[in-house]
């Protein structure tokens, strides 16, 4: 068995939008305005309201730039209070699922074919970091957090994800809430 600590990143919900829905919401030839440079991308200035069939949730972030498809990233608390029957997929993988409809501040809106998911949550690995736990992509791997405040959890199911320069673990709000408090959390990846 071999372990390695790896910082843990909490996403809370937020959208990837393809250039032609950034088109149909904000203008033809429209570019996302840039907030804050984060790892592969950027927070976007623009929110948008998110409408499902039960409720609204209003400001939610876009991450640019844009995408091949239109994704919409919701903890699973998030898709049963909007009403989306939103599968466990990793990003990309949305076939099959539910739309949407994504309203900007202007008033335009659309709605979304497919693209609602809950995160499946996945470990980013350097290509060292994974060669000293002997993973493999696509590989299943467990996590324990314990940050000594009784929120002690080991989640099963994670999938490694290899490549990138530096080793990080994606976690929903729910899974954060569940087991990570204050803002810096470190777990421990676990492979058998
Ligand atoms: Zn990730």
């Amino acid at each position: 068995m071999a372990t390695l600590d790896v910082n843990v990143e909490v996403s809370a919900r937020h959208v990837h939008l393809s250039q032609e829905d950034i088109e149909k919401l904000f203008g033809a030839g429209y570019e996302l305005k840039v907030k804050k440079e984060i790892a592969g991308g950027f927070v976007a200035e623009e929110r948008l309201t998110i409408t499902g069939p039960k409720r609204s949730m209003e400001r939610v972030a876009i991450l640019g730039p844009a995408r091949k498809g239109t994704q919409i990233e919701l903890a699973a608390t998030d898709a049963r209070s909007l009403g989306v029957d939103a599968p466990i997929r990793l990003s990309g993988d949305l076939a099959g699922t539910p739309g949407i409809k994504l309203t900007a501040e202007n008033g335009n809106s659309v709605e979304t074919e497919a693209g609602c998911i809950v995160a499946q949550r996945h470990v980013h690995l350097s290509e060292e970091d994974a060669a000293k736990l002997g993973v493999e992509q696509n590989q299943n791997v467990d996590l324990k957090i314990d940050t000594g405040k009784k929120r002690a959890l080991v989640f099963g199911d994670v999938i490694v994800r290899i490549g990138g320069p530096v080793s990080v673990v994606h976690l929903d709000t729910d899974e954060g809430n569940a087991a990570c408090t204050g803002r810096a959390c470190v777990g421990t990846v676990i492979a058998e």
